[in-house]
């Protein structure tokens, strides 16, 4: 057992991304349930739907599971008060200050993680008492750091700088990528596009069907003046790629974007004027299959590349 492992009581330390429209309940208990560590993401649900989330989750396992809350959401104080509440037992925070929720959250023993693009952010993130960080790097799909440092990088250079384990994220989603962040440093990993192209993912069909499809290029960090984010190329996309060779500002940028596009891309399948954040694993992606399913083949594939090493930070 490895220090992920024992931190959040969990059999394979494979975490499933919390991911706005794509991981409600049905996906992270699925995770939880095969010995993963599920999580929902909180980023686009309103305060009674977070709510409702956490308890049918509770219902569903009774395996440790987590909730992701960007920490620009508007209602933050609301979900951090269900997530007391509820007695939800650990949170990854994101896109934000770690100093702002970290100690109230660990004064009720609930176990905190945050999301760090950089060292920095990372040495920030363990001064404010976070209990492990998820280095994410580049390739990773939906919103990302502005510096633009690769998980290849980023991870080896966390892992040296912090005391705290280090979850890898970004670019991971078959188990060669696994072994190759255990080999970074990291001891553990956070998938999020594997698991959109799952049956009990909340993205809509189109979606999903679009990402299993999607190839090798079809993703692109946009926005960047704005907030950067990783979109999968159609319609929209091309307008935003227009926008920036234009000089768009940050004004003319932001209108573009308008409100909601990543519900109606994601969640309501809308592949022409939606935003389709993924990341740019998704090009090796080609079957919608069950998230048990997904868990099962990484750990095999794990095991099997990793059979005869004897290396204690392989072994889980
Ligand atoms: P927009 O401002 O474009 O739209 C807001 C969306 O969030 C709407 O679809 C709205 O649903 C829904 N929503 C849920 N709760 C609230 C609330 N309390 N107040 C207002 N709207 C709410 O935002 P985005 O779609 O770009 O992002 C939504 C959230 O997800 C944000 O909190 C953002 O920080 C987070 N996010 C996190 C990412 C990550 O990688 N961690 C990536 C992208 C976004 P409705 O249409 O039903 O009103």
């Amino acid at each position: 057992m490895n220090r992920i492992q024992q931190l959040f009581g969990i059999q394979h330390p494979i975490i499933q991304a919390g991911m706005i429209w794509c991981s409600g309940w049905e996906l992270a208990s699925a995770v939880s349930n095969a010995g993963g560590l599920g999580i929902i993401g909180a980023g686009s649900m309103y305060p009674e739907v977070l709510r409702d989330q956490i308890q049918k989750c509770q219902a569903a396992t009774n395996r440790p599971f987590a909730v992701n809350v960007p920490l620009l959401y508007p209602s933050i104080e609301e979900h951090m008060a269900s997530i007391v509440e509820l007695k939800v037992p650990i949170v990854f925070t994101s896109a934000g200050n770690p100093k702002a929720w970290t100690q109230h959250l660990k004064s009720h023993g609930i176990k905190v993680v945050h999301v760090v693009s950089s060292v920095k952010f990372g040495l920030k993130a363990q001064a404010a008492g976070v209990d492990a960080v998820v280095a994410e790097g580049f390739e990773a799909g939906g919103h990302n750091g502005r510096e633009e440092t690769t998980t290849m990088c980023l991870v080896p250079a966390v892992s040296e700088a912090l005391d705290v384990p280090v979850i890898a994220a970004g670019g991971i989603g078959g188990s060669r990528s696994i072994l190759a962040a255990f080999a970074l440093g990291a001891e553990g990993v956070q998938i999020g596009s594997r698991f959109v192209a799952t049956h009990e993912s909340s993205a809509h069909q189109a979606f999903k069907e679009r990402v299993i499809a999607a190839k090798e290029g079809d993703t692109a960090l946009r926005l960047k003046p704005l907030t950067p984010v990783r979109l999968l190329d159609n319609p929209f996309a091309q307008q935003v790629a227009a926008a920036e060779a234009n000089g768009s500002d940050l004004e003319a940028l932001s209108e573009l974007l308008g409100r909601g596009r990543a519900k109606r891309g994601m969640f309501e399948g809308d592949l022409e004027e939606g935003e389709l954040e993924i990341g740019q694993v998704s090009g090796q992606i080609d079957a919608i299959v069950p998230a048990a399913q997904v868990v099962e083949e990484l750990v095999q594939g794990y095991h099997a590349l990793t059979h005869g090493m004897t290396e204690p930070r392989f072994r889980w």
